[in-house]
């Protein structure tokens, strides 16, 4: 279907292909664009480009950040001996909205899922393991979501960590099965945290 013409129909595409927009919302965003003031189309192109561009991880635990280190991981008053695992820089922030958890982070960005083709090269786990090799680390914290996915994902760490005699927990239950992590109210974050139990 190029009714539209090869430019926008492109545009139409590339929009559709974000989560949660389908054709006819792709549509409506790309008329909306071509109809945009001409410097405030190209201000949003060359906001997408320069965030994509100059997206930075922290060196230690992989979350997004400015600099060379993340807030958590710079500060001093962090307990650098506990690490909590999670999948996103959304989930990270979610824990830290709540003001209550000490310990630092690891941002896998992802889980393992075979049916979306992601393997454990995919994603941040051998930094994981390079990382608890390098630090002196008492208890590694799992933290991925409650999904069938986030837990063969934490199953998997825990078989590779085990030998090294770190202590392993999980997050309880209490988060809704397959619920994501950042949609959790605090209070039900906080009672997975400390209802964790060993692995
Ligand atoms: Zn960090």
């Amino acid at each position: 279907m190029n009714v539209y013409g090869e430019q926008v129909t492109k545009l139409i595409g590339e929009l559709s292909s974000l989560p949660g927009i389908g054709v006819k919302g792709a549509t409506r965003l790309a008329f909306h664009i071509i109809n945009m003031p001409e410097e405030k189309a190209l201000s949003l192109a060359d906001a997408i480009s320069s965030a994509r561009k100059g997206v930075k991880y922290c060196k230690r635990c992989w979350t997004l950040t400015d600099g060379e280190e993340c807030s958590v991981c710079a500060s001093p008053n962090r307990d650098h001996k506990t690490i909590m695992v999670v999948e996103s820089p959304k989930d990270y922030a979610a824990y830290e909205r709540t003001g209550k958890y000490n310990g630092v982070y690891h941002v896998l960005h992802g889980v393992i899922n075979p049916s979306l083709g992601i393997g454990v090269s995919d994603i941040r786990l051998r930094e994981l393991i390079l990382r608890l090799e390098q630090e002196d680390t008492e208890e590694l914290i799992i933290a991925t979501n409650l999904s069938v996915e986030g837990e063969a994902t934490a199953v998997y760490i825990s078989k590779l960590v085990k030998p090294t005699g770190i202590k392993i927990t999980r997050i309880a239950s209490g988060v809704p099965v397959g619920g994501d992590l950042e949609c959790v109210d605090e209070f039900t974050l906080l009672r997975a945290l400390e209802g964790r139990v060993e692995l």
